[in-house]
């Protein structure tokens, strides 16, 4: 059996094209049935549906085989354990520092104030404003973070951004850039070696899906 874990939403939409791709077909939507396993037309091939955030610690113990997730959660997991050998090219998005209109950003790094700084991206908050030699306090949310300036909860936000149409409503303006954000293939390692005949196959299929949409 081949395992394959996504999330609800974006991922599993985004996911669809690139599993037909390697001829599998899910028997049922993950938004039409409340089955956490999910049968395919390939009967070694089954589906699991779990949290975004904890698609990587299914593959790194080999709960699955195989997984999809964005850079944004394989960073904050650290990727231990797990083989990323393609970026898929969905569920693009940005990484952004955002605060609330008028607040000054620029002059209060100038000044070297201690800002706190709201976000579910903790490691890589902390990376980035450490590599700008700013000293910030972190307060970890676990969503809805535009919320948090609007009521004095912190200075700025760690966010994923991607239309800006969440920031705008909420009267806040994006001010640094901290990555791209795309989501990876994750295999577990020890599955790679041990299902290489079934599972080598379906990474070309979905390479060769990824490198066709360049052409
Ligand atoms: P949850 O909604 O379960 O709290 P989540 O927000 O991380 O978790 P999704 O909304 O399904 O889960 O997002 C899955 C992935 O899609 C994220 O890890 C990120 O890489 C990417 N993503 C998040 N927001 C956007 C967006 N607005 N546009 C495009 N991609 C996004
Ligand atoms: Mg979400």
């Amino acid at each position: 059996m081949i395992t394959i874990a996504l999330s609800k939403g974006r991922i599993f939409e985004e996911t669809l094209p690139l599993l037909a791709a390697a001829g599998i077909e899910p028997a049922e939507a993950p938004e039409s049935t409340r089955k956490l396993i999910i049968g395919t037309n390939q009967p070694d091939v089954q589906l699991i549906i779990v949290r975004a955030s904890d698609v990587p610690t299914y593959v790194q113990y080999g709960a699955a085989d195989l997984g999809v997730a964005g850079k944004d959660v394989l960073l904050e997991h650290g990727g231990q354990g797990l083989y990323q050998p393609l970026d898929l090219e969905i569920a693009k998005c940005r990484l952004m520092v955002a605060v609330q209109n008028g607040f000054d950003y620029e002059g209060a790094v100038k000044q070297g104030a201690r800002m706190r700084i709201a976000t579910k991206y903790t490691e890589q908050a902390k990376e980035h404003f450490a590599s700008k030699g700013m000293h910030v306090d972190l307060i970890k949310l676990y969503g809805s973070m535009e919320l948090a300036p609007l009521v004095g909860l912190a200075d700025a936000i760690v966010d994923l951004v991607s239309t800006g149409g969440t920031l705008k409503a909420n009267n806040l303006v994006a001010v640094e850039h901290i990555r791209e954000i795309s989501s990876r293939l994750v295999v577990n390692q020890a599955s790679l070696k041990l299902k290489h005949a079934r599972i080598q196959p379906m990474l070309d299929a979905f390479a060769a899906t990824v490198a066709a949409r360049h052409a």
